[in-house]
């Protein structure tokens, strides 16, 4: 099914997997940005057979099923659009349609890579979802512009997981990043020490985003550093089944305990300031969810926000804040 200009969505492959797994009633789950398109799929999919209830929540990746919806109105499966599978669900079947890309400006974007950076420089190539099988078509452009070229052995990267370009960043001169928006390419420069261009499809430009990246580096240390002031604090998780971190954000609250602090733990839906504002006693908050919520607000009116990742640097001490995630 064709959405735009640039996207389709295989909803017909997708029809097909539901019809094999003998599902009647869909819960029909998209991102804000594509749920415009939930009238056309929930159509097509009743013009199948399916019953369809759509799930009105938030939905900002594939580690955010909407399990509970379904198990709520009794659905047999899940239909996911927009992302792949992040983890395995078990409780209810999910099948996933992904946007897929049919038309980018390769050639444009290369061309802006060249005026950038010399020939001969090595370039490592990584996707968001949606581009990735767009990468060797890219690497041929930019290696008839003199660029020798590396896409990484598994090119995908997510807001949350950049091991793509980690896996190839001490072997090249430059990532380029392809994809559309700052958010997959703002959280490969904070990991890796090279230089990041983002090659931005949807605006048929290429950025280099190490300024924006180096001033929410600095938002994060000063919310770390006014943390450490704190006395009260509100540690937040969420019951998302790719966002649970009970493990850890257990371990941040007893770490807090330990330096004398009073912290409190809390379980939400969906992490997000108007959730938080209400808890008027807390002095900071940590985040036991998507990481990358907290490198968008690091302060929430006026209090710090932080990862939980970084409450070591608060207590001063390691705790062991890699406990897997528990998924549903
Ligand atoms: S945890 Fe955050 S960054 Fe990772 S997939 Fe989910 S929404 Fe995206």
């Amino acid at each position: 099914m064709k959405v735009s200009e640039l996207y389709e969505i295989p909803i017909e492959e997708a029809v097909e997997e539901l019809k094999a797994r003998g599902a009647k009633r869909i819960l029909l789950q998209l991102p804000d940005g594509l749920k415009k398109f939930s009238l056309r799929i929930a159509e097509l999919l009743q013009y199948e057979g399916f019953e369809v209830v759509l799930s009105a929540g938030g939905c900002y990746g594939g580690c955010d099923v909407a399990v509970n919806e379904a198990t709520a109105v009794r659905a047999d499966a899940i239909l996911h659009v927009g992302h792949l599978e992040f983890l395995k669900i078990r409780k209810i079947p999910v099948v996933y349609a992904p946007l897929k890309v049919v038309r980018a400006p390769l050639e444009e974007l290369a061309s802006q890579i060249a005026l950038l950076l010399p020939r001969g420089a090595v370039l490592g190539l990584v996707a968001q979802l949606e581009y990735v099988e767009l990468l060797p078509e890219l690497e041929r452009k930019l290696q008839s512009k003199g660029f020798r070229t590396l896409i990484a052995e598994k090119p995908l990267i997510l807001g949350c997981d950049v091991r793509a370009a980690e896996s190839i960043a001490n072997k090249v001169d430059a990532i380029v990043v392809l994809g559309a928006g700052e958010f997959h390419a703002l959280g490969v420069r904070r990991k890796v020490d090279v230089r990041v261009l983002l090659a931005d499809c949807e605006r048929c430009e290429v950025r280099d985003l190490a300024r924006e990246v180096k001033r929410r580096e600095a938002l994060r240390w000063e919310a770390i550093s006014k943390a450490k002031e704190a006395r009260r604090f509100l540690v937040v998780t969420s019951v998302k089944p790719g966002q649970f971190k009970l493990g850890e954000a257990l371990k941040a609250v007893k770490a807090l305990e330990r330096i004398g602090a009073k912290a409190l733990l809390a379980v939400v839906d969906e992490i997000s300031v108007e959730r938080l504002y209400a808890f008027t006693w807390a002095d900071a908050f940590i985040i036991a969810g998507c990481p990358r919520l907290v490198f968008d607000h690091f302060e929430i009116y006026g209090k710090p926000v932080v990862d939980v990742e970084d409450v070591k640097y608060i207590v001063e001490e390691e705790f062991g804040a890699s406990a897997k995630q528990e998924g549903t």
